[in-house]
Order: C-alpha cells, then sequence, then structure tokens
C-alpha cells in the first residue's frame, strides 16, 4: 500500500466524542516504551506524525490519523507504566475497554510487544481480554533490530505458547523493526487486505 496523505485528526479523552465510525479502523497499542510511536512512525513514513518518546503517565488520548482519506489510523495510550497511580490505570482501563468494546468501525487491534523480553504478564492479560470479548488483534513484535533473530524467534515462540492455553488460533505475528523498517510493509499489506473484503 502506498501512504500517499498521513494526516492527524483528533485527540480524545471522551470516547463519545470520536470522529464519524465510517471509516475501517486499525488500532495500535502496548506498553509504555514498546516503540509505538516510532513503529506509527515507519509505518506512515511520516516522521512527526505520532509524538515518540512521550513521559508515561501523561493525559490518555486516543488520537485518531486518516490515511489516504480511506482509513483511520488510532493511537491508544500506552499500558503498564509503573511510574502511574492505581487509579490512573483504572480510568486508563475503564477509557480503553470502553473504546475497544464499543467502536463499530474497529477492524483490528495491533498489539505491540517488545521482541527483546519473555512473555510479559500484562500483555498476556490484555491479549486474553481482546480474546474474551471477541475482538480481532494481531500481534506486532518490535525492536527486532536490537537484538538476533533467533533471540526475537524465542520470545515470539514462547508468546504464541502462552496464548496457545488459552486459544484455540493464535492470532498471527509480524516481526517488526521501526530502525529498518522490517515488517512495516507486511502491516500496511494485512491492512490493505482487511480493507478489501
Ligand atoms: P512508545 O512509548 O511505545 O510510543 O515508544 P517510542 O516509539 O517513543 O519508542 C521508545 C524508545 O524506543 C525510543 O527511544 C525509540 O527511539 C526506541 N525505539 C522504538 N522503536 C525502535 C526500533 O524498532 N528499534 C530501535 N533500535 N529502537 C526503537
Amino acid at each position: 500500500m502506498n501512504i500517499n496523505r498521513a494526516e492527524f485528526l483528533t485527540s480524545n479523552t471522551d470516547v463519545t466524542k470520536l470522529p464519524e465510525a465510517n471509516k475501517a479502523e486499525y488500532a495500535f497499542i502496548g506498553r509504555s516504551n514498546v516503540g509505538k510511536s516510532s513503529l506509527i512512525n515507519a509505518i506512515t513514513r511520516r516522521k512527526g506524525l505520532a509524538k515518540t518518546s512521550q513521559k508515561p503517565g501523561k493525559t490518555q488520548l486516543i488520537n485518531h490519523f486518516i490515511i489516504n482519506d480511506e482509513w483511520y489510523l488510532v493511537d491508544l495510550p500506552g499500558y503498564g507504566f509503573a511510574q502511574t497511580s492505581k487509579k490512573n490505570r483504572a480510568s486508563w482501563e475503564k477509557f480503553i475497554r470502553e473504546y475497544l468494546t464499543r467502536r463499530e468501525n474497529l477492524q483490528c487491534v495491533f498489539v505491540l510487544i517488545d521482541s527483546r523480553h519473555e512473555p510479559q504478564k500484562i500483555d498476556l492479560d490484555f491479549c486474553y481480554w481482546l480474546g474474551e470479548q471477541g475482538i480481532p488483534f494481531l500481534l506486532l513484535f518490535t525492536k527486532a533490530d536490537k537484538h538476533s533473530m533467533v533471540k526475537s524467534d524465542q520470545n515470539i515462540a514462547k508468546f504464541r505458547k502462552a496464548l496457545k492455553t488459552w486459544f484455540e488460533e493464535v492470532p498471527p505475528h509480524i516481526l517488526t523493526s521501526s530502525e529498518t523498517k522490517l515488517g512495516c510493509e507486511q502491516v500496511l499489506e494485512t491492512i490493505d487486505d482487511i480493507n478489501k473484503n
């Protein structure tokens, strides 16, 4: 897919004020610092589209971008940061759960996982929850350039194995790097395929 246009549309703290649900929508989510903003910029080939290295615990916003005037890309707030309070975490959960369960044009959630780490409970729990809700998702393993392919493959295999205890069919995954652009085209092809169906 060529990216001809990529524009910021809105930032929201209120799910009732989101853009009209009249286009296919794809959301990106993951732990704080997983490389979400960098990957969104790499995929859309726009350096400053999503703001990188935001301080964890800042205002939690749902950011909508419109791509090629055709589909929405949504940058969701990062989860699982240590610095935030329980109260912040609870309000994050309510807000995001509301968005994910109610947004009728949401086609797929891309769950970002740092490929350098062994499976983390918070990521697995989030995947289980998506599964329970019947929300379609795909796994994007990030920062592949930071270590060997063998290590990424091992961590991916462990993550998939952990999900297998819950899912009959574990959703597909893509190994990515914002540095080398590994996997970026594959993410766009996946979106293209869903848009066409
Ligand atoms: P976010 O909090 O999930 O939006 O994460 P950011 O995109 O701000 O990235 C967090 C840190 O990881 C930054 O210092 C990025 O430069 C770095 N980073 C993100 N993606 C990659 C990647 O694919 N490769 C490398 N080497 N560093 C990355």
